[in-house]
């Protein structure tokens, strides 16, 4: 019962704050509607100029072992699990581990 009460007094007072500055209010949510809009615009325009990429699916980085070089593991040389940055790095690692 007393959280009724407290539930009503509260809406009471947001009905007559609402009341009161419903101009300001409407000004507000006019404001923010315009706002939102832009940023859509923005964002779709954005969106338009770059290319559709999935992003998400980040391409994971892993430095390269011979020089420390980060590099996205689609683009390095694989190697027992390790990546390196290019196929130069690699065969140095294969001649330092041979010699
Ligand atoms: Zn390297």
């Amino acid at each position: 019962m007393k959280w009724l009460v407290v539930l009503l007094i509260l809406a009471a007072v947001i009905a007559y704050v609402i009341y009161r500055y419903r101009k300001h209010l409407q000004t507000a949510w006019f404001m923010y509607r315009t706002f939102r809009q832009m940023r859509k615009r923005t964002q779709a325009a954005r969106q338009k100029q770059v290319p559709e990429r999935d992003t998400s699916q980040a391409t994971e980085l892993t430095p390269c072992p011979k020089c420390g070089k980060w590099t996205a593991k689609e683009d390095g040389v694989k190697l027992k699990g390790d990546y390196f940055c290019s196929l130069t790095c690699l065969e140095e690692t294969m001649a330092e581990k041979a010699g």
